[in-house]
């Protein structure tokens, strides 16, 4: 919907403003993309009448400063659903009727009010609340994912079952991503300490609690990473493509109508795959991950993590070693879970449909 935004988080606008060496590996970039839609919302329903199973999201920047955009495209594209990506400020402009037609809102919240608010600026965490209670006031029955960003300052544990169990308003899904290569700041940044101090024993300790819980309370927490991994390894699934979906399933329309793999790569003329005025969403070419992905022993599992990434290599080698660490720890942490969620599910504890949860709706699964 547009590239600005009415939040300047750390690890967006802070990290752009730093990241003086910004390189979009070779690719030739266009800057002046317009700021909000310039082609007509018909264009987008003749594209996405092509594909039965079209699913529109809405993504930015905040895609909130453009309601009026979202109202016409809700009104005028017949899309098997809509799901919005959102910082959550705004939510209160947009009326019931149009939110409650949302399948799914992803809202950025980095879990309790000291750290969203350290992250996302002062503030925020109310806010973002507020209008939470208010949309569930107002009768949205989709699905809400608590969308974390993660890195130094997070302690992954305490902040995830800090969302899924608190006095200010509970959030039974979660999904995080790290922050780690898609800027050129490894170098000012701990992500060692903290990630092998921190973090990898965090996400150990969060299956053992996920499992815990499942055992107890016979509910299977939407915890994507954690369920994603688990679900793969349970059915015996031998590779996964990319999981987050860009450049195969999931693709991105820029302001101007072109089509590229995925939002974060915005302007990256090399990347674009056509435009939606004379394109086929179900013949767009496939884009997927190289080296060092493709080789890698445990590929079939983590699906390569991030394209853009792969892509532009921002992190060299040895940094993004200690970000494939991470996959390691999470696919052992859940490996090592196994044979006790087999036994809940021959004991009848839990079926497979219980594991069950959208795809490619927004949660990369691998952080
Ligand atoms: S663990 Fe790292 S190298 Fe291996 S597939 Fe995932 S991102 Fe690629
Ligand atoms: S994980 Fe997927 S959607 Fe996210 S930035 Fe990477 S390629 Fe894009």
């Amino acid at each position: 919907m547009t590239g600005e935004c009415n939040s300047q988080c750390r690890y967006c606008f802070g990290e752009a403003v730093d990241d003086f060496e910004a390189d979009s590996s070779g690719s030739e970039v266009d800057y002046c993309l317009p700021k909000t839609m310039n082609y007509d919302v018909d264009l987008l329903a003749g594209f996405c009448a092509h594909d039965p199973e079209c699913v529109l999201t809405f993504y930015g920047g905040e895609p909130l400063l453009c309601v009026e955009e979202i109202k016409e495209i809700m009104d005028g594209v017949k899309a098997k659903g809509f799901m919005i990506q959102t910082n959550g400020l705004l939510l209160d402009r947009l009326e019931p009727r149009y939110v409650n037609r949302f399948h799914t809102i992803l809202v950025s919240i980095d879990g309790d009010e000291e750290l969203t608010d350290f992250y996302r600026g002062e503030g925020t965490f109310k806010k973002v609340i507020e209008n939470l209670r208010l949309i569930k006031r107002n009768g949205f029955m989709g699905e809400l994912i608590a969308r974390m960003t993660v890195m130094e300052q997070t302690d992954i544990f305490k902040q995830v079952t800090w969302l899924l169990g608190n006095d200010e308003f509970q959030f039974s899904s979660v999904h995080w991503q790290l922050n780690a290569g898609f800027w050129n700041d490894f170098a000012r940044r701990d992500f060692k300490n903290w990630s092998e101090e921190s973090y990898n024993p965090g996400i150990k300790k969060l299956v053992k609690f996920w499992v815990d819980h499942m055992e107890s309370d016979g509910i299977v927490l939407k915890l994507y990473p954690i369920l994603g991994v688990t679900q793969s390894l349970l059915g015996g699934e031998k590779k996964s493509p990319l999981r987050c979906g860009g450049g195969w399933i999931n693709y991105a329309i820029q302001t101007d109508g072109h089509i590229i793999i995925c939002p974060t790569m915005w302007g990256m003329k090399d990347y674009y795959l056509g435009h939606i005025r004379d394109s086929d969403p179900l013949k767009l070419k496939r884009v997927f991950v190289g080296e060092p992905c493709t080789t890698c022993d445990i590929y079939g599992t983590c699906g390569g993590r991030c394209l853009y990434v792969n892509i532009t290599k921002r992190w060299n080698d040895e940094a993004y070693s200690l970000v494939c660490a991470t996959v390691r720890n999470l696919v052992d942490a859940v490996t090592e879970e196994i044979p006790r969620i087999r036994a809940l599910v021959r004991k009848g504890g839990l079926s497979m449909e219980d594991l069950e949860y959208a795809k490619y709706n927004g949660c990369e699964i691998i952080p």
